[in-house]
C-alpha cells in the first residue's frame, strides 16, 4: 500500500509466465492490437496513436515533451509537487522556455494562476500539468486546464502515471492533446511499461517540426511503425513481451470491472480509510475537494518515529506504506490504495497495523 507499484492480481502475475514469443510473431502481434484497444477504453480515447512504450513513466513524460516541444518554444508548467518539477527539467534540457507556474505542495494547481500565465505568454504553446501528484495526494482539474489550454491556442501534456484507472479521466472529451501514465499503478500491472496517447493536433506538430526528435529511442514516428495495426510491423526494439502479456491482462480486468466502477471502487475503500484515520486523529495533507482517493498522503502525528514505524509495519504485517518525497519528505506518509489493492481488506489491515504501530 505504497504510492506504486501496487500489488497486482493472481491473473496478471501467471500471465507473466506465459511461454516468452517473438515480438512479431501473429499471435503476439494480434495481442498488441488488442492492448491498444483496451488503453484506448481505458484512456477513454479514439485516438489512433494510443499504445504502451517499452519504459517507465518517466520515459512516457520525455517521450511527450522531446516529440512535440522544440528548442525555444515556450512550456507553460504547473507544480505543485516532485512530478511538475521534473516536466520543467525535461522542457529545460530541450533548450525551450519553461513558464513555471507554481502552486502550493498538497494542493491542486491554480486555474486562475495557468490563466494568467496564458494572458502573458501568448506565444506558449504548450500546457503541462500532472493530474495525480503523487507526491502529495493532491488531484489537479484537467478538464479546466486542459479548456483553458485550448482557449489560448496551447496543446496539453497531461501526466496520468497515478489518474489512469483511479479517477475520472476523459482524454476525448477533456481535450487532452498528449498524455502519459505507468503500468505499476492503478493498472496494477508490472512496472516498466509507460501507456501513451496523442490526439491528431499533437500527431500533426510531430509531423510537422522543423528539427529532428534529437532521441532515436522515443521518437514516436519510428515506434509507431512497430505498433502499426495495418499488419506492416518492422523492428523496432525487442518488446517486452512478458510484460506485454501482463499490461493486457490487467487491461482486460480493467474492462471487465468497467472503468466508471473502478473510480467508484477507488473513492469508496479511500473514504473508509479516511474514516479510520480520522479516528486516530490522524490528518491528511490535501483538503478534501482536492484529494486522490488512491494515494492519502497524511501527516506523520507527533511523537511517531517515520522510519520505525514503516518497518513494524513491514516487518509485523508484512505492509508497505510510502515515506514523504521531496519537500513533506519526513513529514507525511503516503498510503496507496492502486488498483488490485484497492480492497476492503487491505484498508482493514492497514488502519489496525497503523493502530498498533503507533501505540
Ligand atoms: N509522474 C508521476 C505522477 C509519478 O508518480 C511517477 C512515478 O511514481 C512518474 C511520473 C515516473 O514514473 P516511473 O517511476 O514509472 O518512471
Amino acid at each position: 500500500m505504497g504510492p506504486g507499484p501496487s500489488d497486482i492480481s493472481p491473473e496478471v502475475l501467471a500471465s507473466l509466465s506465459r511461454p516468452v514469443i517473438g515480438h512479431l510473431d501473429p499471435l503476439f502481434v494480434g495481442m498488441m492490437d488488442e492492448v491498444k484497444a483496451l488503453l484506448q477504453y481505458a484512456f477513454q480515447t479514439k485516438n489512433e496513436f494510443t499504445i504502451a512504450l517499452s519504459a517507465p513513466g518517466s520515459a512516457g513524460m520525455e517521450a511527450c515533451f522531446v516529440n512535440l516541444v522544440e528548442a525555444g518554444d515556450k512550456v507553460i508548467v504547473c507544480r505543485n509537487g516532485v512530478f511538475g518539477d521534473r516536466m520543467i527539467q525535461n522542457v529545460t534540457r530541450i533548450g525551450a522556455e519553461a513558464i513555471v507556474v507554481d502552486s502550493p505542495w498538497g494542493r491542486a494547481v491554480e486555474t486562475a494562476k495557468v490563466e494568467q500565465a496564458l494572458i502573458a505568454n501568448p506565444d506558449a504553446k504548450f500546457v503541462a500539468f500532472v493530474h495525480a501528484e503523487t507526491s502529495t495526494g493532491a488531484v489537479s482539474d484537467a478538464k479546466a486546464l486542459c479548456a483553458l489550454a485550448q482557449e489560448h491556442n496551447c496543446l496539453s501534456i497531461v501526466d496520468a502515471v497515478t489518474s489512469l484507472g483511479g479517477i475520472e479521466l476523459r482524454v476525448d472529451d477533456w481535450g487532452i492533446d498528449a498524455i502519459y501514465s505507468g503500468s505499476q499503478k492503478c493498472l496494477s500491472c508490472v512496472p516498466g511499461l509507460s501507456p501513451i496517447s496523442f490526439s491528431e493536433k499533437a500527431v500533426n506538430v510531430i509531423k510537422e517540426r522543423k528539427t529532428q526528435i534529437q532521441s532515436w529511442f522515443l521518437d514516436q514516428s519510428l515506434v509507431m511503425s512497430y505498433w502499426s495495426g495495418k499488419g506492416k510491423r518492422s523492428y523496432h526494439h525487442t518488446a517486452p513481451v512478458n510484460s506485454l502479456y501482463g499490461l493486457h491482462e490487467s487491461l482486460v480486468q480493467l474492462q471487465n470491472e468497467g472503468i466508471e466502477n473502478r473510480w467508484a471502487r477507488h473513492q469508496t475503500q479511500h473514504e473508509t480509510l479516511a474514516k479510520g484515520l480520522k479516528k486516530m486523529g490522524i490528518e491528511f495533507i490535501v483538503p478534501e475537494d482536492e484529494r486522490l482517493p488512491q494515494l492519502n498522503a497524511i501527516y506523520i502525528p507527533e511523537g511517531a518515529d517515520d522510519v520505525k514505524v514503516r518497518n513494524y509495519l513491514l516487518n509485523h504485517y508484512n505492509l508497505e506504506i510510502g515515506a514523504g518525497l521531496g519537500d513533506f519528505a519526513g513529514k507525511a506518509w503516503r498510503i496507496g490504495i492502486m488498483g488490485y489493492a484497492a480492497r476492503s481488506e487491505n484498508v482493514a489491515l492497514c488502519l489496525t497495523a497503523l493502530e498498533d504501530a503507533l501505540n
